[in-house]
């Protein structure tokens, strides 16, 4: 018999028992519950991304932190390194990135099987202890003592575009006999945000380029011309323009054809890089023009880089794809814009600027081509008439 009021042993045994579990399980649906929550907040983070460097940036940086990881890399296809092309031209430093991996084909991902065995559907993700020969490619620069990984695959209506590669010191953390469906959730929603800001970033690239020489074209220069105003006003540094001009260039077309004119352009553009630095941006303005804007340049050394272009392009004959040598020369109008005025508008102040270029180019024409003339423009002498300098 037992005291009344109470319950018999067994029952109280059982009754803490299932308290105790009741506990674990309170404490476990909490845990899961604020997994949850943050898993949402990096969704909506990730979501709201719009462009690919803080895109991930944001999954390097908060991945790891949320599902308590040791790393987080990234590998993408990039067949023909069409991605690291724009994204240079757009500026992104890949050096800001040491675990995003590009690799050329789905081959290197590891995910498709031999080709003995038979390839069903997409690839699901493979979970399982890390093995540097094997896994190393995926992650560049493993933590010491990187035990287990989790390689999920980044799907697009069936294709693979990549892989989200997930690493932790606990070997128990990644093994095969585990559930996928939650890497794989993640893995999906961080595909489709990575190919929308990929997508995003191609069309912004395509807006801004020229197709024909892969140089920017005139409304990334006009841009970009009336911020590094603003910026050479803001911290007192010059600006220069070039306008660059193919002299004769119908008569190389009427010599070399069309297609033959094309790899002129192209080849103009590819020497006229050549001889710039990074922060210099070099546009076609359309037909045979190009412009440069050099940032930070006094009137010497734009003259003198100006030269250089010149010198490089009438000094080697172009070599032609049908075979033949073709001399090919530029003439180059420089305008330096220094002594400013805050109270012109910026708009005007780019607009007198290329003009002044423009003008200096003529005179080069005029003296005879394959030659660079150059003026200082100074805002007082805006809307006077400049006198050029040969
Ligand atoms: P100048 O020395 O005075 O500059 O003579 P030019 O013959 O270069 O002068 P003009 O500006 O009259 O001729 C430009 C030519 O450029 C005319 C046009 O047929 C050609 N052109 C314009 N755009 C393209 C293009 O995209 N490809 C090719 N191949 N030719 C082009
Ligand atoms: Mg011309
Ligand atoms: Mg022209």
């Amino acid at each position: 018999m037992h005291e009344p009021g109470a319950l018999p042993r067994d029952l109280t045994e059982e009754n803490e028992s299932l308290r105790a579990s009741m506990a674990y399980m309170m404490e476990q649906a909490e845990r899961n519950h604020d997994i949850m929550c943050r898993h949402q907040a990096f969704d909506l983070e990730i979501v709201g991304a719009d462009s690919f460097p803080s895109l991930v940036s944001t999954i390097f940086r908060s991945l790891p932190v949320i599902s308590e990881l040791d790393i987080v890399t990234l590998s993408l296809i990039d067949e023909g390194e069409d991605i690291r092309l724009v994204m240079n031209k757009l500026g992104v430093d890949f050096a800001d990135f040491p675990h995003l991996v590009f690799v050329e084909s789905t081959r290197a991902l590891g995910f498709v099987p031999s080709s003995s065995e038979q390839f069903t559907g997409p690839p699901k993700p493979m979970l399982g202890p890390y093995i540097p020969s094997s896994h190393q490619a995926m992650f560049p620069h493993p933590p010491a003592g990187l035990q287990s990984i989790a390689l999920v695959p980044l799907l697009r209506n069936k294709r693979l575009i990549g892989s989200l590669n997930l690493g932790s010191l606990d070997p128990s953390r990644f093994t095969p006999a585990m559930g996928t469906d939650f890497v794989e959730h993640m893995a999906s929603i961080i595909a489709i945000c990575l190919e929308n800001v990929i997508s995003n970033e191609m069309l912004k690239y395509i807006g801004l380029t020229d197709s024909l020489t892969g140089v920017y074209n005139r409304r990334y220069i006009d841009r970009r011309l009336r911020e590094e105003i603003a910026r050479a006003r803001r911290q007192a540094y010059r600006i220069s323009v070039m306008y660059i001009d193919i002299d004769h260039f119908k008569r190389v077309n009427d010599s070399v054809g069309h297609q033959g004119g094309d790899e002129v352009l192209r080849e103009v553009a590819a020497r006229i890089k050549a001889e710039l630095r990074l922060s210099d941006a070099l546009g076609r303005f359309g037909g045979e023009e190009f412009v440069v804007l050099l940032i930070d340049a006094e009137l010497d050394n734009a003259n003198m880089v100006a030269e250089r272009i010149r010198a490089s392009i009438a000094g080697t004959p172009f070599a032609l794809s049908s075979g033949g040598m073709l001399p090919v020369t530029v003439s180059i109008g420089v305008a330096v814009l220094d002594d400013f005025d805050r109270d012109h508008a910026i708009e005007g102040v780019a607009q007198e600027l290329l003009a002044h270029s423009d003008a200096a180019l003529y005179q080069a024409k005029e003296g005879g081509r394959n030659r660079v003339v150059s003026f200082e423009v100074t805002l007082a002498e805006i809307g006077d008439s400049a006198i050029p300098q040969a």
